[in-house]
C-alpha cells in the first residue's frame, strides 16, 4: 500500500494544455508550477499521513465540543502558517491574490492525500465567494480576512431532518432584533465541520432560515451569518447536540447542530436566501466534483502500484508468475481509472477556468451538474475498480482501498444528490433562454473537435448528434423523472471525451504521452460509444413508463 503522492507534472499538464490556464489574465505557468510544488511538498509530507489516522480515530463529541485527532490540529496550524487557507484570496483581504484555480488544484490534491482534512476546510472557499458575491461591505471586511488567514472556518447549513432535497420545507426561523440583527432558533442535521478543534471551534455558519410571515416553500427562505463568537469573545447560542457514525470519511465532523437565539447577521434582503446560498452550493457542487477528482486518483495510484508487484499466472512469459498489470483485464481496469482520473480532471480544470473567467453563466450553470454528477460517479467506479484489482486484499482495511470506497460514497449524495442534478439540467437548465446552455456546451465539443486528429474529431461529431437525438426526445416531455440520469450522463460522457481529445492534441507535452495517447483511444473506443445506448435510453423509457404504484409498495 502507497500513500498519496501529489502528480504533479500531470496536474501542470491538465491545467495548461486541458484546461488552458494560460486564457487567465496574468496568467504565469512558472509561478503556477512553484506555488504548486510548495503544495505537494507539504501535502505529501503532511496531509497524506493523516488519512489512516483520521480512519482509525475518527472525531469525537467531548463535552459537547467536537474533537479531531491531535494530528489533524497540528497539520492545520503548519497550513495556517504557510498561508494557505488565503491562497486565492484577494490581497485586500489579507490572501496571497493568486487564481481560483490553484485553490481548486490543491484542493484536488488534499483530497487525494486525506478526504476528511480537505472537507472541514472545503466550505470556507465558498463562504468567502459568498460574502463577495452577497456580502455587505462590512460582512466582507469582518469575515474574509479571518476566513482567508484560518482563524475561522465555515459552514454550510441547510439539510433538516424533514428537509434534504427539498429545502422549501426548512423550518429554521429567523427574528427581527431591535438593533437590526436576527436571532436564529432551529436544528440543522448533517452539519460538516458543525464544529472542530482546528480552529478552536472559530465558525462562521451560513445558515438558512424563515423570517416570520415569509411565504411557504424556497421564496421564504433568507441568508444569515451565525458566528460561533460574539465579538467579545462568548460563544453564541449555538451547541452541536451530536456527531454523526457514518461509513467513511470518519473524521471529518457531521454534526446535528441546535441554535437556540443565536445571534445572526443577514445576508442581502428576506426572501433572497436561496438565491444568495446558490453562489455557495454552486462553488461547493464543483468542488465536490474535485473531491472525486482526487478520490479517482488515489484509486489510481494504489492500483498501479500493487498490479505492478503482484504476480499471478502468466500474462505472454514462458515461466510466469507475471505481474498482474500484464493481464489484459488488470489493463482494462486500470485503464479505465487513469482515463477517469486524468479526463476528469481536465473537464473540471477547465470549467472550474471558464468560471473564473466569467463566462456565460449558461454553460456554467449546465457545467456545474455535469461535472458534480459526472465525476463522483467517476470516483466510485474508480475505487470499486481499486478493489477489484487488489482481488481479496482489496477487501482488507490494510490495503486503504476499501477506505477510498467508503469514503467517496458520499459524494454523490451531498451538495444535491446526483438524481437532483439530473433533473435540474433535464427539466429546467436546457430550457433557459432557447437551450443557451446547450448551445455553448455544444461550441465547446466543438472547439475541442477543431485541430484533433480526424478520428478523434469524428467521434466528438457522432457524439454531439447523439445528445441531439436525446434532447429532441427530452424537450417535449414534463417529467423527465426516468431517463434525466441518463441524459445527465451523456453530457457528462460527451464533455469527458473533449476533455480527453484535448488532452490527446497536446499529448508531445505531456509527462508520458503514451499513456495520455494510449488512454484517449481507449476512451474513444470503449467509453464513448456508451452514448449511442444513454440517447436511446432518453429516446425510450420502455417499461419504467407505465409503472403502477403498486410495483412499488413496501
Ligand atoms: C457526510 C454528510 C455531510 C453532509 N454535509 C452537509 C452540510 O455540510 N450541510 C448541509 O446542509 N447538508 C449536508 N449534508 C446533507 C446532504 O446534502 C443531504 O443528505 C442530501 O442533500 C440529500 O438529502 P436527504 O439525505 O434528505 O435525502 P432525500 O432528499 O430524502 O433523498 C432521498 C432519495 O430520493 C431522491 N429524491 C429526493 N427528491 C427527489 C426529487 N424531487 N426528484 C427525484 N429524486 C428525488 C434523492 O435523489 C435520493 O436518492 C451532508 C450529508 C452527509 C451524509
Amino acid at each position: 500500500m502507497i500513500d498519496y503522492r501529489t502528480p504533479l507534472p500531470d496536474l501542470l499538464f491538465a491545467l495548461n494544455h486541458g484546461a488552458d490556464a494560460a486564457r487567465l489574465h496574468h496568467w504565469d505557468a512558472e509561478l503556477a508550477s512553484d506555488v504548486l510544488t510548495h503544495a505537494a511538498a507539504m501535502v505529501d509530507g503532511v496531509i497524506a499521513p493523516l488519512d489512516p489516522i483520521g480512519d482509525m480515530e475518527g472525531t469525537h463529541l467531548v463535552e459537547g465540543r467536537a474533537i479531531m485527532p491531535a494530528a489533524f490540529v497540528d497539520a492545520f496550524r503548519q497550513f495556517k502558517e504557510g498561508g494557505w487557507p488565503g491562497l486565492a484570496v484577494a490581497e485586500d483581504y489579507g490572501g496571497q491574490g493568486l487564481p481560483h484555480i490553484l485553490a481548486s488544484v490543491l484542493s484536488e490534491m488534499l483530497s487525494g492525500a486525506c478526504i476528511t482534512y480537505q472537507m472541514v476546510l472545503a466550505l470556507s472557499h465558498g463562504a468567502m465567494r459568498t460574502l463577495i458575491a452577497s456580502g455587505s461591505d462590512a460582512q466582507r471586511r469582518t469575515w474574509i480576512p479571518r476566513l482567508a488567514s484560518g482563524d475561522y472556518l465555515a459552514t454550510m447549513c441547510l439539510t433538516e431532518p424533514q428537509a434534504g432535497s427539498d429545502l422549501g420545507l426548512v423550518r429554521t426561523t429567523a427574528t427581527p432584533a431591535e438593533d437590526g440583527s436576527w436571532r436564529i432558533s432551529g436544528g440543522k442535521i448533517f452539519i460538516s465541520g458543525g464544529d472542530q478543534n482546528l480552529t478552536g471551534g472559530r465558525i462562521l455558519h451560513l445558515v438558512l432560515a424563515r423570517t416570520p410571515g415569509a411565504p411557504a416553500g424556497t421564496r421564504g427562505l433568507s441568508l444569515f451569518l451565525c458566528p460561533s463568537h460574539h465579538a467579545d469573545g462568548g460563544r453564541n447560542a449555538i451547541t452541536v447536540v451530536r456527531l454523526e457514525e457514518k461509513m467513511g470519511m470518519h473524521a471529518s465532523p457531521t454534526c446535528q447542530v441546535a441554535f437556540d437565539g443565536a445571534w445572526a447577521e443577514i445576508v442581502g434582503a428576506p426572501g433572497e436566501g436561496l438565491r444568495r446560498m446558490f453562489t455557495m452550493m454552486n462553488a461547493e457542487r464543483l468542488d465536490v466534483a474535485v473531491q472525486g477528482v482526487g478520490l479517482a486518483e488515489v484509486a489510481l495510484q494504489r492500483s498501479l502500484a500493487y498490479a505492478a508487484e503482484r504476480r499471478q499466472g502468466r500474462a505472454g512469459s514462458a515461466e510466469g508468475p507475471d505481474v498482474i498489470s500484464r493481464h489484459g483485464d488488470v489493463r482494462r481496469m486500470l485503464l479505465t481509472q487513469m482515463a477517469l482520473a486524468l479526463g476528469c480532471r481536465a473537464m473540471v480544470l477547465r470549467t472550474l477556468v471558464d468560471l473564473e473567467l466569467e463566462r456565460t453563466p449558461a454553460l456554467m450553470e449546465l457545467m456545474t451538474p455535469v461535472c458534480k454528477a459526472f465525476v463522483t460517479d467517476a470516483a466510485q467506479e474508480a475505487a470499486s475498480l481499486a478493489i477489484q484489482i487488489h482481488g481479496g486484499y482489496g477487501f482488507l482495511r490494510e490495503y486503504r482501498v476499501e477506505q477510498i470506497a467508503r469514503d467517496a460514497r458520499i459524494t454523490p449524495i451531498y451538495e444535491g444528490t446526483n438524481g437532483i442534478q439530473a433533473q435540474t439540467v433535464a427539466g429546467r437548465v436546457i430550457r433557459l433562454d432557447n437551450g443557451a446552455a446547450l448551445t455553448e456546451f455544444k461550441a465547446e465539443i466543438i472547439e475541442a473537435a477543431h485541430g484533433a486528429a480526424p478520428a478523434a474529431a469524428a467521434a466528438l461529431t457522432r457524439a454531439l448528434a447523439a445528445v441531439d437525438k436525446a434532447t429532441a426526445a427530452i424537450l417535449p416531455r414534463r417529467d423527465t423523472g426516468l431517463v434525466a440520469t441518463s441524459y445527465l450522463r451523456l453530457l457528462g460522457l460527451v464533455a469527458f471525451a473533449a476533455a480527453w481529445t484535448r488532452l490527446e492534441t497536446a499529448a508531445p507535452f505531456a509527462p508520458n504521452p503514451d499513456r495520455i495517447r494510449n488512454c484517449a483511444l481507449f476512451v474513444r473506443d470503449w467509453m464513448l460509444p456508451e452514448v449511442d445506448h444513454l440517447a436511446a435510453r432518453c429516446q425510450n423509457d420502455g417499461i419504467l413508463g407505465s409503472l403502477p404504484d403498486s410495483v412499488f409498495a413496501p
